[in-house]
């Protein structure tokens, strides 16, 4: 099976592509046609073996994943999904691999009307680096974008979904911990298969006031939060430490809140909203399908604290993962 045989079998569809999807896979450009009164949101997010997933993976797993990462960030912007493209260096043409690779796109892609318009073959490491092309509304010239850098100090600060889990599954593969079986079962759920939070996102249009999508650690990510919103925080340590899904006798609340704080890869919203839209916030969750908690507060004080429910701060600083520290 040669290059474009491999492209026309797995990737190349016939028919039920995104209305904005000009012109698709066979050119040498796709075209893409954002809606009159939109602008495009566009994103990448690149996944290298033995950095960001095991060798060994599921492929129909990873063929999800590679995708829900980069629809978390068009989420975290409040945008609606259009199209992608997908560039992929493979050491070899396995054809079971590849398969499974594409179920689990498509599946993922097709729930979200997202039409992969393109990309690059080659052959080498296993890399797959995807692009994501959203649209979100421009009313009166302003965009209805969400961005990090609309907090206001006094606005209530929330998380969707559950944190955590996915780091305690990478601990577990990597032998680090002993986790029972349906407890491994629910993290490596969360590890492997995140949910990308897109209706949430756009849901939260007009009610949030800054928005992030969590990949690296809630610490290290709310810091940018912070950076671009002139501002601190306050994180409640005991919210904090309810929040991972797999939760079981032989974790703590401070291995708890480790994980939480310092953890990675859950793909949830974290955001910013006035302390008075409480209401509008929780009917956003609802609408949207997923829970959503509210952790902390922004405040003018620079920095992060995590107190306990005397108001007392915890020692400690707060890291999450970065790639070249
Ligand atoms: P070019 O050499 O002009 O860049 P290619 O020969 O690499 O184009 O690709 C042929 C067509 O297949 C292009 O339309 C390209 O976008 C598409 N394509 C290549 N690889 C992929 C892929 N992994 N997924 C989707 N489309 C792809
Ligand atoms: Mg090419």
């Amino acid at each position: 099976m040669g290059e474009f045989e491999l492209i026309r079998r797995y990737f190349q569809r016939v028919g039920g592509a995104n209305p904005a999807v000009a012109l698709g896979i066979g050119d040498d450009c796709a075209l893409l046609q954002p809606a009159p009164g939109t602008q495009l949101a566009i994103s990448s997010d690149m996944l290298v073996v033995g950095h960001h997933f095991f060798p060994d993976v599921d492929p129909e797993a990873l063929g999800h994943k590679a995708l829900a990462v980069n629809l978390s960030d068009l989420a975290a912007c409040g945008a609606r999904p259009l199209a992608f493209t997908l560039a992929l260096s493979l050491p070899r043409a396995d054809e079971a691999w590849l398969a499974g690779f594409a179920r689990g796109l498509f599946a993922l892609a097709d729930a979200h009307n997202c039409t992969l318009m393109g990309g690059d073959t080659t052959r080498g490491p296993l890399n797959i680096c995807i692009t994501v092309f959203g649209e979100v509304p421009v009313v009166n010239g302003r965009s209805l974008a969400l961005l990090r850098s609309g907090g206001q100090v006094g606005d209530e600060l929330w998380v969707s979904g559950t944190l955590g889990d996915a780091r305690l599954a990478l601990e577990a593969l990597q032998g680090k911990r002993t986790l029972s079986a349906e407890l491994l079962q629910v993290a490596r759920q969360r590890l492997e298969r995140p949910t990308p939070r897109v209706a949430l996102g756009q849901a939260l249009r007009g009610i949030a006031t800054a928005v992030m999508d969590l990949s690296d650690g809630l610490a290290g990510d709310l810091r940018h939060l912070l950076q671009a919103s002139g501002c601190g925080a306050r994180l409640d340590a005991a919210v904090l430490a309810a929040l991972p899904a797999a939760r079981d006798a032989s974790l703590d609340e401070a291995a708890r809140l480790a994980l939480v704080l310092g953890g990675g890869d859950d793909y949830e919203l974290l955001f910013s909203a006035p302390a008075g839209q409480q209401a509008e916030v929780q009917a956003a969750g609802r609408a949207a399908g997923v829970p959503l908690t509210r952790i902390g507060r922004l405040e003018a004080e620079p920095g992060l604290r995590v107190v306990d429910t005397q108001g007392r701060e915890l020692p400690g600083h707060y890291t999450s993962y970065d790639h070249f520290a």
